[in-house]
């Protein structure tokens, strides 16, 4: 009994059991096809590179890993509001909110921050949709060129605000451009 089956990429081929003659038994014509096919590609442009030694060249709008931004004043912009969370289709972000003191002002930009901001990146599809909702301009993917390393433990893809918040130096620069300009 033969059972049909339904080909969803339209390629199936009908296989036959037809006798192989002499010729094909040999395999010789299909070993020098092969042998063609392989140096064909000797010459042709390689589609891989040396990597780590050479790196490709990135898009201007590439999706690094995500930075958490601080003001010109170097205090961090996120807000907690929960917006980023909320939508990210992988639900790869978890923060955990906190008041302000009044001693903190020069830390945090609003009342309101995130005491814990984590982000699984075993999760994150990179989509920027975080970026698209943050209504504080706290979080984005587009800064940050960098890649998230290779790792042999789960736990070290969950990255906190320690590996998340840009560095202070890096808020100084931004503020130092922006008044020079
Ligand atoms: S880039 Fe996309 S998947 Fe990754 S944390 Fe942001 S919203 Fe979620
Ligand atoms: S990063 Fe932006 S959207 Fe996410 S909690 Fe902070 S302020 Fe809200």
């Amino acid at each position: 009994m033969s059972i049909e089956t339904i080909s969803l990429s339209g390629r199936k081929k009908v296989v036959s059991n037809k006798e192989m003659t002499f010729l094909e038994r040999l395999y010789l014509i299909a070993i020098i096809k092969g042998l063609f096919i392989t140096i064909k590609h000797f010459f042709k442009k390689k589609a891989t590179i040396h990597y780590p030694e050479q790196v490709r060249e990135m898009s201007p709008v590439y999706r690094g890993r995500h930075m958490l931004k601080r003001d010109e004043q170097g205090r961090e912009n996120c807000t907690a509001c929960g917006l980023c969370a909320l939508s990210c289709p992988a639900e790869a972000i978890t923060m955990k909110a906190a008041e302000r003191r009044p001693d903190e002002k020069h830390l945090y930009r609003e009342e309101k921050y995130a005491e814990i901001y984590e982000i699984n990146m075993l999760r994150c599809i990179f989509c920027g949709l975080c970026e698209e909702a943050c209504p504080k301009d706290a979080i984005y993917l587009t800064i940050s060129k960098e890649l998230v390393p290779a790792n042999y433990d789960r736990e070290n893809f969950i990255f906190g605000k320690e590996q998340l918040v840009m560095p202070l130096e890096m808020a100084i620069q931004n503020a130092q451009l922006k008044n020079a300009n």
